[in-house]
């Protein structure tokens, strides 16, 4: 079966039991402080387990990207390694939200597996949980029950807590699990030895193919357990090891997910799959990490140097170090793949597909620049090898090569081997870990628990349409970090607040307490989907009823900023064309700023044509028509523009001002004229094919031009308030390059007049024609008289001095035939005069310059110089 096909075939199976499909939520995560990516098919379904928000049907089925390359889950040293764990999966999952249990979950994945997709029944293990005497549970004695209806008892085996008992997180809802485990070896293996001894051993062909998780508890914070009133389903199967046991394959990497991708690296690389290890695990590498990439960017997350962006480029870079240790490619390919990957996954994830073009860009050049740097750093490393004197390479050195190069160290042991050298491994070590704690110490934070106020509040952001409200605090706790010092968080039963959040700034304010005191709001942010509010200290009664106040003008600059911003999208995609799609954005107080895909830079006159169309709609005052909690569909019909990567309800808010319409959760103006003025103040590249526009609105924009104005008019006065003035500059510029030309003329003609001067006062010393004299000229003025009566004058010894600007300069002229014969020497003459005008110098042994600062010593440094003559 194809591995479409069996896709489809999960989603129809639980469709026709009821379930509502929905699609994969996108992988990045915005605000969830605890997580960077989706890494369990669970992850977007939280808030409803949590009951912080209700599901629109309490029976889901979905397949999930998930990405296991960072925190709790990680698996990204085995991939490629392995045959079976991946960075990027899909999860199979069917949920139940307080609907059916245990018994439907084990029946159907039961009839799913063997009927559905005639799984054999002997190739299947499941597990069981054997109960916990901490937790004070038995075991699982419900499932095993319905299990023994299916399966042969010996083939249910007993699980622990750690692989049997799933937990969200230290508290909330939590339960027993069942695993479905499937044993592909052949018979003769099998022979040797019984499946039920590999099971969760981290066998290759015995491996773990879905997770039934039966969530009935919830953990309390003083870590007991209570009964759930509702109880919930939460599977996960993945889906590659799904297809390999369909397809009877022995490796996820044999399955049609891959091979395509496989065949693809092959022809770009002229190597062949399953001939050599090594080789092996860099296709498997290659072809496993281009899919997490590709699918991260499509998804909004470009690779950076921080955050999110950082696991990405990591990523990427694994698979170009094997591509370029193992398989000999020194110039970027990975790019190439994304076409295979659009042509097989397009379908059942069209992002992939329409964002095509803009994931290749962008792996491209970060292919390039990454190539770039192994390039450099393979430099460095044979010069580190040609100073190494003994065998091996200290862990400094290759540390520093890693840390400030970016140069992988396990390329630098690999190098250093093939020279046969060795690496200090154990001193690369203890570097990397005093960095680690350097950096450790620097984003050190501790939390405090909660203190909840008010347990059953709900939060309500009515923002929208107030910037004031009376609340109550409904909990708070302190959050103390190095980079914030001591901050408290708090929560409050409704909120006027902003948070932070679809690029627009979280708003700032203050509450004010029924005494007047009042406690500063310094920033709000939305984790999962509580509003917190930041401030410095904890007001005095923290029951007390508080008037919240958002600062009102803050909020109106921020949004003539987002209004801006949705008016520069449209322009941008009315003047560029539709490819463009906005690639982030952040919409502050003083400016915003808007990245788009575009493919190249934009001309002062695009410019110029967008700035007029954003203002021409100001002009024309569009109102703002809101509407929310639409269905996400009838806003799309609409023509409303919706973002890759951003997650939105079933109904969503849309945002519409004249032809603009977007679905957007931010806050806008109520007309376009209170934008009052829009202007890019900034055009420029932030990656390959992605754009960035700076541009001001309200206030900024008039600061700007009132700026802009008052450096006119002091300019202006400053040209005596000439009628024109711009004609007045190009006057005052001319007229200035004929004073330059005549002065230099004039210049020219004195030196001249000086020469004849000089050549009269010289008087001969012990044969030499001499002269120490102070002179009204520049340096260069000096230097060319020096030349010119040198020319003239043989046996010539000058040393010549002028000061200006209030410091002092030497020079000394020395005939050549001097030098030859009687070992005189300009450099050293002015270098020993040098100490009466407090400077130093140098030059030739003919002709030599040096500067001070004392010009006072000028006269000494003129009678000092017939001492070297004479
Ligand atoms: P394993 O022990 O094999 O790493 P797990 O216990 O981490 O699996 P779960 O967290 O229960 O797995 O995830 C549910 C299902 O997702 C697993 O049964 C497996 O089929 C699949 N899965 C988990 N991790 C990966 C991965 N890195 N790559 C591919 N599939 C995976
Ligand atoms: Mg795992």
């Amino acid at each position: 079966m194809k591995s479409q096909d069996i896709r489809s075939k999960f989603l129809s199976f639980f469709e026709e039991k009821k379930h509502t499909i929905v699609p994969s939520a996108p992988m990045v995560l915005k605000d969830d402080p605890t997580l960077m990516f989706i890494n369990a098919g669970m992850a977007p379904f939280k808030e409803y387990f949590l009951g912080n928000a209700v599901p629109k049907s309490n029976r889901i089925a979905d397949t999930q990207k998930c990405l296991r390359v960072s925190g709790k889950h990680n698996d990204l040293e085995e991939v490629g390694y392995d045959t079976y764990h991946h960075t990027l999966f899909e999860m199979l999952g069917n949920w139940s939200f307080g609907d059916y249990f245990k018994k439907e979950a084990i029946a159907w994945a039961w009839e799913l597996l063997t009927e559905e997709f005639g799984v054999d029944k002997d190739i299947l293990y499941v597990t069981v949980f054997e109960g916990d005497k901490e937790d004070g549970l038995g075991m699982d004695t419900e499932a095993y029950e319905l299990w023994k209806q299916f399966v042969p008892e010996d083939r249910i085996l007993m699980g622990n807590k750690k692989d049997n008992f799933w937990e969200m997180g230290d508290q909330g809802p939590c339960g027993p699990c069942s695993e479905i485990h499937v044993d592909i070896r052949s018979a003769e293996e099998k022979a040797k030895i019984p499946g039920k001894d590999l099971v969760n051993m981290d066998h290759p062909q015995v491996v773990e193919i879905w997770n039934l998780v039966f969530m009935q508890y919830n953990r309390k914070a003083n870590g007991s357990l209570e009964s759930l009133p509702d109880k919930h389903i939460d599977t996960g199967m993945g889906f590659e090891r799904l297809c390999m046991v369909l397809q009877g394959k022995q490796s996820n990497y044999d399955t049609d997910v891959f091979t395509p991708i496989i065949r693809e690296i092959e022809a770009i690389t002229h190597k062949e799959y399953g001939k050599d290890e090594k080789i092996d695990i860099s296709i498997r590498v290659i072809s496993d990490h281009v899919r997490a990439v590709a699918f991260a960017i499509a998804d909004g997350q470009l690779p950076s140097n921080t955050g999110a962006g950082y696991v990405i480029r990591r990523i990427l870079r694994r698979a170009v170090r094997y591509g370029f240790t193992f398989l000999g490619k020194k110039e970027p390919f990975i790019y190439r793949l994304v076409e295979v990957l659009a042509q097989k996954m397009g379908h059942a994830f069209p992002e992939i597909k329409s964002q095509k073009q803009i994931v290749e860009n962008v792996i491209k050049e970060e292919e390039n620049s990454f190539l770039r740097t192994l390039e450099q750093g393979l430099v460095l490393l044979n010069r580190i090898v040609e100073e190494t004197t003994d065998d091996t390479v200290s862990g400094e050195k290759a540390f520093e090569l890693y840390d400030t190069y970016g140069f992988p160290i396990d390329l630098t042991a690999l190098i250093l081997n093939e020279k046969g050298l060795k690496l200090d491994q154990e001193g690369f070590k203890i570097q990397l870990e005093k960095q680690k704690t350097r950096s450790r110490a620097a984003s050190e934070m501790s939390t405090d628990d909660w203190t909840i106020l008010y347990d059953d509040a709900d939060e309500e952001f009515i923002g929208y349409d107030t910037l004031t409200a009376n609340v109550k605090i409904t909990r708070y706790r302190k959050v103390v970090s190095k980079k914030d010092g001591e901050m408290y968080q708090l929560v409050f039963n409704i909120t006027p607040f902003y948070p932070e959040g679809g690029g627009q700034v979280g708003d700032k304010g203050y509450i004010e307490a029924a005494n007047g005191d009042v406690t500063y709001i310094l920033d709000t942010k939305k984790e999962n989907n509580v509003i917190i509010h930041f401030a410095k200290e904890l007001p005095e009664d923290v029951n007390d009823v508080f008037k919240a106040i958002v600062d009102d003008e803050e909020r109106a600059r921020t949004e003539a900023n987002h209004s801006a911003t949705h008016l520069l999208h449209q322009a941008l995609r009315e003047i560029l064309g539709t490819h463009v799609e906005q690639k982030g954005s952040a919409v502050q107080s003083k400016s915003l700023r808007f990245d788009f895909s575009h493919f190249a830079k934009l001309t002062d006159e695009e410019l110029r044509d967008v700035e007029n169309f954003v203002n021409a709609r100001i002009e024309g005052k569009l109102p703002l028509e809101e509407k929310r909690n639409i269905p996400k569909e009838e806003a799309i019909a609409e023509g409303a523009m919706s973002l890759f990567g951003e997650k939105y309800g079933d109904t969503v808010r849309a945002i519409r001002f004249g032809q603009s319409i977007e679905l957007c959760g931010g806050t806008h103006v109520k007309n376009t004229a209170d934008i009052w003025h829009f202007k890019i103040v900034s055009e420029g590249a932030v990656a390959a094919g992605i754009r960035r526009i700076e541009a001001i609105t309200h206030d900024a924009a008039k600061e700007f031009y009132f700026d802009n104005n008052q450096a006119y008019l002091e300019m202006k006065a400053l040209l005596n308030n000439a009628q024109e003035p711009v004609k007045a500059l190009q006057n005052l510029q001319d007229e200035n390059n004929n004073l330059k030309k005549q002065i230099e003329a004039l210049l020219k003609d004195k030196a001249k007049n000086v020469k004849g001067e000089l050549k009269s006062e010289l008087t001969e010393v012990n044969g030499v024609q001499f002269l120490a004299k102070q002179l009204d000229l520049d340096a260069s003025g000096i230097k060319d008289v020096a030349f010119e009566l040198g020319g003239e004058v043989d046996n010539l010894f000058l040393l010549l001095a002028a000061e200006n600007d209030g410091k002092a300069l030497l020079s000394c002229y020395i005939s050549k035939n001097l030098v030859a014969d009687k070992g005189l020497n300009a450099g050293q003459v002015v270098r020993d005069l040098g100490k009466y005008i407090q400077g130093g110098g140098g030059g030739q042994p003919f002709f030599a310059t040096a500067g001070g600062k004392n010009p006072a010593g000028i006269q000494e440094a003129l009678e000092k110089a017939k001492d070297f003559i004479a």
